[in-house]
């Protein structure tokens, strides 16, 4: 049995609000655990991990990708075009519509040039007639060759199991990268902490020899506003100092850089608290990881 078994990543891309969450939660049901790196990967992110007899499924979100270059800036384009290249499957997760704007022919350029097999998701079918579905089956795929087309619906479970046993199509035959009772995680708080740890490095121009971290404290969905917390973790007494800066000016830079990419990410407003803590050694010890665990509380 042993030699059957598939393991390998796949990419989940799509517009806010299309069911990516929905989706994630219906295929993973209420398995949920903290994560722990395992060697066998490279990717520092912290994904959704669906495991089963016949395989495990790794699920990165790609968020951003929708987005043209100069909306979001090169980082999060770079790390978006690079996930799709690197997955063994694209998931493209769309609403049941004809309506192909600005956004998807955007993803429809990058996925053509990825080079990886792409799964077209048509989300929500719940809301609309069979009849139609065939209508925007058709017209997505007059706009490239993707390798299946699955109607779901993320809500119901229609037809989820059946795109599960899709996407392990197009694994490679291999042992699990988790525990069978590994992760799920919000890929949004990693990226949330990059963009943060990536502002605060800029700022600080190299001033702090021995690197900081970055640890999502909170992150709270209010109606139209994201309340967050997040802490920079540093090493010395003296790195807090610079990176609070005069009467907290550098932290204040920091924040508010941080803050509009963040918005821009996520989509709405963002309340962005910053904190900064000194833990001698913090690169020894598996904070990271812990901090990155999921509390209920914290759903979206
Ligand atoms: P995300 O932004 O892509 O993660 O989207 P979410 O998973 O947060 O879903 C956005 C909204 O669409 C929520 O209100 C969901 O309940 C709803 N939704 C997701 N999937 C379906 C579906 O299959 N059918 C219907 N009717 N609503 C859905
Ligand atoms: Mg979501």
């Amino acid at each position: 049995m042993e030699e059957q078994y598939k393991a390998g990543f796949a990419a989940l891309i799509g517009r806010p609000n299309v069911g990516k969450s929905t989706l994630m939660n219906r295929i993973i049901g209420q398995k949920i655990a903290i994560t722990s790196n395992k060697p066998q990967t490279t990717r520092n992110r912290i994904q959704t991990v669906y495991t089963s007899q016949e395989g495990q499924i790794v699920f990165l979100d790609t968020p951003g990708i929708h987005k043209a270059k100069n909306k979001l800036g090169n980082y999060m384009v770079n790390v978006a075009e690079r996930t799709v290249r690197d997955v063994d499957v694209v998931l493209w997760l769309v609403e049941p519509s004809t309506f192909i704007g600005a956004g998807e022919r955007h993803i429809i350029e990058v996925l053509k040039k990825c080079g990886t097999p792409v799964i077209l998701v048509i989300n929500k079918t719940d809301t609309v007639k069979k009849e139609e579905v065939l209508l925007f089956i058709d017209t997505y795929r007059k706009e490239m060759d993707f390798e299946e087309i699955v109607p779901v619906s993320a809500l119901r479970g229609d037809n989820t199991e059946e795109l599960v046993a899709c996407i392990m199509k197009y694994l490679p035959y291999g042992p699990a990268f988790y525990d069978e009772d590994t992760i799920t995680d919000q890929p949004e708080r990693q990226i949330v902490a990059e963009l943060i740890r990536e502002k605060a490095l800029r700022c600080l121009e190299d001033e702090i020899p021995h690197g900081i971290a970055v640890s999502i404290e909170r992150m709270k969905y209010r109606k139209k506003i994201v309340d967050i917390e997040a802490t920079i973790v540093c090493e010395r007494d003296s790195h807090k100092g610079i990176i609070i800066g005069k009467q907290g000016s550098m932290l204040k830079k920091i924040g508010s850089a941080a803050r509009k990419d963040i918005e821009e990410l996520l989509e709405c407003k963002v309340n962005l608290q910053l904190w900064v803590k000194v833990k001698k050694d913090w690169r020894d010890s598996d904070f990271l990881l812990k901090n990155f665990g999921y509390r209920q509380d914290e759903i979206e």
